[in-house]
């Protein structure tokens, strides 16, 4: 997942970029990149985490702009899904075909091996961004190559351009996977972002989704729309599940509410008594608040998280330099405060079990505190199938509700963890919170995708 941003005819290019991709970091932080045009050159400044991230690249963006006047430019942090997570593959990308432009993308493009093939693309990246980038290039105008780009892509790609001519496109796909905002200063310049709560930080408080198919392109103040045929939104549920920030909404969905709903609904259900609500911070905790005020059991904030080090996907694993298990560093990372929940009856309540390396590390944790016993509630259903639109999940063999063959996913995930018992919220009573209207992906869950899958996406449906 990634964290898009772009401005045109604003004042203060760089501070309001850097605000934006500041706000933006729970999508993702390995790299932070930026793309202006100065002196009629295409510019991209880009860092690794390694390398001081976001304000090691604000200070290179500052340095470039070096005091000149400049009113636009987009910004990005990548959470990587395609491609290693090192800088080549960082974005954004310059690319020079029939157009020429900076590319910015969240979401994945799942059929890039097939469209490199079609159109003979030399990338310098294992980026599916690249791809993309160059398949747009293949016309001469942006928004044909968009719409060439629509016609040959299967999945997610919320776009980010600014022109060799100065245009900023802002574009998200046509079936709105992942959220997409803009809104306008008052002086009538354009800002855009993945989600409305980095609009906020930067003080735009009235901003606007994006349809499906839904683009903008700006020179300067002056914004035109485009739209491309949407067959209709397949919204990625688990944007509102975990992604997303609680003070973000999505297709009027608010973020923190649609938790708390999630989290009194499966309170309202729960049949154990004596007991305390633990939430795993900070996934976790707009769940627990529901949980707790529903079921009137006590919220003890028993895990303490140390931040910093991202476990679920932490790049140091991807290449191979990772000295410690995910589940060891799960350990470290949500500790189980003795004198909270020693000789308690615990439920832990929590978004998702994925991989299932954090619930056995939190339980190994609480028993080893004391605790009596330990019951996960989970806030969705369990995954089965791999993501091919942008989560980092995307191969069936890394879920591990996948594995049970026989009997009940409770059960065996319950047995996996040690836990004495696991409760998740089922898609039927999911669907009513979420207003549902067909117009979500469940794919992840349900093994049902809204697009065809690509032959090289097979691992997400085969174990
Ligand atoms: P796991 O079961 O894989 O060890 O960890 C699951 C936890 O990781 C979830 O509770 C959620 O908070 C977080 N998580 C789930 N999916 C993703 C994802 O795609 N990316 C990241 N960074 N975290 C995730
Ligand atoms: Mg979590």
């Amino acid at each position: 997942m990634c964290s898009l941003s772009a401005v045109s005819g604003i004042e203060n290019v760089e501070k309001t970029l850097y605000g934006l991709v500041f706000s933006g970091q729970n999508r993702g932080d390995e790299s932070t990149g930026f793309g202006i045009l100065l002196d009629n050159r295409l510019e991209v400044l880009k860092r690794m985490k390694s390398e001081g991230g976001i304000i090691k690249a604000y200070l290179d963006l500052k340095k470039e702009i070096d005091g000149n006047y400049i009113d636009r430019g987009i910004g990005q942090t990548r959470y990587s899904t395609s491609g290693k997570s090192d800088k080549r593959n960082a974005q954004p990308f310059k690319i020079k075909g029939k157009s020429e432009f900076i590319i910015s993308h969240n979401g994945t493009i799942s059929n890039s091996k097939e469209l490199k093939e079609k159109y003979g693309l030399k990338c310098f990246s294992q980026s599916d961004t690249e791809v993309g980038g160059c398949v747009i290039a293949q016309e001469k105008d942006l928004i044909e190559g968009i719409e060439r780009l629509s016609e040959n892509a299967v999945g997610a790609y919320n776009l980010n351009l600014l022109s060799r001519d100065g245009r900023v496109v802002v574009f998200r796909d046509p079936l709105a996977f992942h959220p997409l905002w803009y809104g306008f200063d008052e002086n009538g310049g354009l800002l855009s972002a993945s989600e409305n709560y980095p609009l906020y930080a930067v003080g735009c408080y009235n901003p606007i989704e994006l349809k499906p198919g839904e683009g903008i392109i700006a020179d300067g103040k002056n914004v035109e729309k485009f739209s491309i045929d949407s067959p209709g939104k397949k919204e990625c549920f688990f944007e509102v599940i975990y992604f997303m920030k609680p003070g973000s909404s999505c297709g009027g969905k608010e973020v923190s509410k649609i938790r708390h709903e999630i989290g009194s609904f499966l309170g309202k259900n729960e049949d154990l008594k004596d007991a305390i609500v633990v939430p795993v911070e900070d996934s976790g905790s707009d769940y627990a608040e529901g949980f707790a005020e529903a079921s009137g059991l006590e919220l003890v904030r028993g895990l303490m998280k140390n931040r910093g080090e991202r476990v679920y996907m932490d790049p140091a694993e991807r290449s191979k330099q990772n000295f410690f298990s995910r589940k060891e560093k799960a350990k470290l990372k949500h500790v189980a405060i003795p004198k909270k929940v020693k000789d308690k009856i615990v439920l832990v309540i929590d978004d998702s079990i994925v991989r299932c390396d954090t619930s056995t590390g939190i339980a190994e944790n609480l028993f080893a505190t004391g605790a009596k016993e330990v019951h996960f509630r989970i806030a969705s259903p369990p995954q089965i199938s791999g993501c091919i639109y942008g989560l980092d999940h995307s191969k069936k063999a890394e879920l591990a509700a996948a594995y049970c063959t026989s009997g009940s996913i409770e059960d065996f995930i319950a047995k996996r963890t040690k836990a004495n018992s696991v409760n998740y919220m089922r898609l039927e009573d999911l669907k009513p919170v979420l207003k549902d209207n067909n117009d979500h992906c469940f794919a992840c869950i349900t093994g049902e995708y809204p697009t065809r899958v690509p032959e090289e996406c097979r691992s997400a449906i085969e174990l």
